[in-house]
Order: C-alpha cells, then structure tokens, then sequence
C-alpha cells in the first residue's frame, strides 16, 4: 500500500516523465501517481516513488541511530564510570591467555543480558588482584551501555558513604556493577550499608555484578555472621566466575625490567 502524502497532483521535475498518462520518478522509474476514481471522475493522487521511500525510511533510521546514540551518552554519564572504564571493550580483550573461559562467560552474559535481567542473575567475578576482574565487568558495562541499558559501576566503598538517596536510586538501574566485595572496612557500619545495597537489589529483583579479589571459599565459608548474610545472598544470584594468572601489574613489571636490563647490560 503506497502513502498518500497530499492530494494535490505533483507536476514531473528532474527526470521525471510521463508513461500511461502518470508521472513516473526518473530515477528509481516507478510512478509517484495512482489512479483513481471518485463519484465516478478519475483523478490523480500522488505516491511516493521506490526512492523517496527508501529516503524517508533511511531519514528515520537515521534519527533512531541519533537518539539511541544520545541515550547512549546519557546512560554513560550516569554510569559513575571513569574515562579509563569507559574505555573497556571486549575487543580489546586477551581472549587467548589464562582468562579466555572467563571473558567468553562475560561477553555471553552480555548476550543474555534479557533472559540475565529478567531472572535476576548476576555475576561474582573473583580472583587475585590484576587479572583483569574490573575490566571484564567495565566491558559488560560498556557494552549495555551501547544497548541503551541503564548500568553503574562503582567500588562498595563509594556506596557505603553514599546516602540512602543514592542506594535507592541504585535499585532503578537495569544492571549495578559493585567493584571490590571485601575490601570495605570491616565496621558494623560498614556490613549494615553493603547488606542495605545487596539486599535492596535482591527485593528490586534486579541483577548485582560483584568483583573481588577474595578466593571462592571465603564466600562459601565466611566465619563472619555479618559477611555470611552477604554472602549469602551473593552466591545465591550470582555466577562465579574465577579470574587468574599473573597479575597484569606484574606483567608489565617484568616486561619493563626485562627492557631496562636490555638496554643497560650490555
Ligand atoms: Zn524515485
């Protein structure tokens, strides 16, 4: 069914010609005319030819691609992600060294992130200091963010001191990434506002990605009642997902005193 966009006739411009007495484009070659007739009298009412259709559905494309872009940089701001974050991508990720498993978990919780959202689970990223747990979960976070999800990523440290305005709101976002689980001070005041954040999530039914750089077993095991509240919950929603091999600091350590030794041992 062609769109009628007025019902005056539109005279031929450009290359446009007449065959069988209507208009036709003189580029795509289909007519920008129908026939028809009312109360008996044949009249003209103009169509939209094969191009000017791809042109309108390509403009509003075009805005769609514009306002998904601006959503996209809206969401970004709110992420509370920092430019080194924000740069995280899975294509830049070594997919081929002691992690590869793990980033495929990630990259296909991403995938999932409907069915994740839906069924509220999350993710424990765990494991040594510098294996690249935090940057796992900034490349999730960017991704969703490219998808127009709502996604904060922040260290527990920072919810702790935040106000109860701030831990509400925290329940609004599709996905909350929690960076550093048990690095918080160990207060009674500090257990009480991460069980407030873990919990309120649970009850809002929405998904926690957690890192941390405690062993698998802590969580299992905590002698601690106030961590095992936690802890608890977090086994109970998340995937663990373990993060190894030498620390990328270390890494890059060697590597730079491998090239001083290099260059000053001759
Ligand atoms: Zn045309």
């Amino acid at each position: 069914m062609k769109k009628i966009f007025s019902t005056e006739n539109a005279p031929p411009s450009g290359g446009d010609y007449i065959k069988d007495g209507l208009i036709f484009c003189g580029k795509c070659n289909t007519p920008k005319q129908c026939r028809t007739e009312i109360d008996g009298e044949e009249i003209f009412i103009p169509v939209w030819c094969e191009c000017s259709e791809h042109a309108y559905a390509e403009e509003k494309q075009r805005n769609k691609d514009i306002e998904h872009a601006f959503k996209a940089a809206a969401l970004r701001r709110l992420s509370m992600m920092g430019d080194k974050l924000s740069g995280c991508t899975f294509s830049g990720a070594d997919k081929g060294g002691d992690n590869a498993r793990s980033f495929k978990i990630c990259e296909r919780y991403v995938e999932k992130f409907p069915q994740m959202l839906k069924d509220n689970r999350g993710l424990l990223l765990f494991g040594s200091v510098g294996t690249g747990k935090t940057f796992a979960a900034a490349c999730i976070a960017n991704a969703l963010l490219e998808q127009n999800y709502s996604v904060v990523m922040t260290s527990l440290v920072t919810l702790i001191d935040g106000t109860d305005e701030i831990i509400r709101r925290m329940n609004e976002i599709d996905l909350l990434i929690l960076d550093d689980l048990g690095a918080e001070r160990s207060t009674d005041y500090g257990f009480e506002r991460i069980y407030a954040v873990c919990d309120a999530r649970y009850r809002s039914n929405k998904p926690v990605i957690y890192t941390s750089n405690l062993p698998l077993d802590t969580f299992k095991h905590a002698e601690d009642i106030r961590c095992a509240r936690i802890y608890d919950r977090v086994l109970e929603r998340c995937y663990p997902v373990e993060f190894r091999g030498v620390s990328h600091r270390k890494r890059e350590a060697r590597r730079g005193f491998e090239e001083m030794n290099k260059l000053l041992e001759v």
